[in-house]
């Protein structure tokens, strides 16, 4: 299996790294949708959220956890957080993904 966000979260491609640990990796999307457009994934290979299980509460708390951490530490005013699921759904990475969308406010001033 070829996954671009495996291979990014194994750093074996570039990516604009905002942060990490031994669970999750932020990286800016290659294709902003907002002044502030980060993925926050989980570096388990997880398909998306309707292919979660019980077992992975734990890291879907930890994506949104480091997304609010993430905007704080950014100075987010305020922002959206979306999971697309499936191609019906806006998804074309087939790996569990959060985006994280905001600095309008900030981009006005
Ligand atoms: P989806 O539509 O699957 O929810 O979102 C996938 C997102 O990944 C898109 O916003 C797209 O721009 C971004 N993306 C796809 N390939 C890459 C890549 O190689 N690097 C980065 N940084 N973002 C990517
Ligand atoms: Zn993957």
């Amino acid at each position: 299996m070829d996954c671009i966000f495996c291979r990014i979260a194994k750093e074996d491609s570039r990516a604009d790294i905002v942060f990490f640990d031994k669970d999750v990796i932020v990286f800016t999307d290659i294709n902003p949708k907002a002044p502030v457009h980060l993925l926050v994934v989980p570096k388990e290979h997880i398909q998306s959220i309707a292919h979660l299980e019980a077992s992975h509460a734990d890291i879907v708390a930890k994506l949104i956890y480091t997304a609010k951490s993430v905007a704080e530490k950014m100075g987010l005013s305020g922002y959206q957080l979306v999971f697309n699921v499936g191609r019906d759904g806006g998804q074309v990475v087939d790996h569990l993904h959060l985006h994280l969308l905001g600095g309008w406010k900030e981009s006005d001033d």
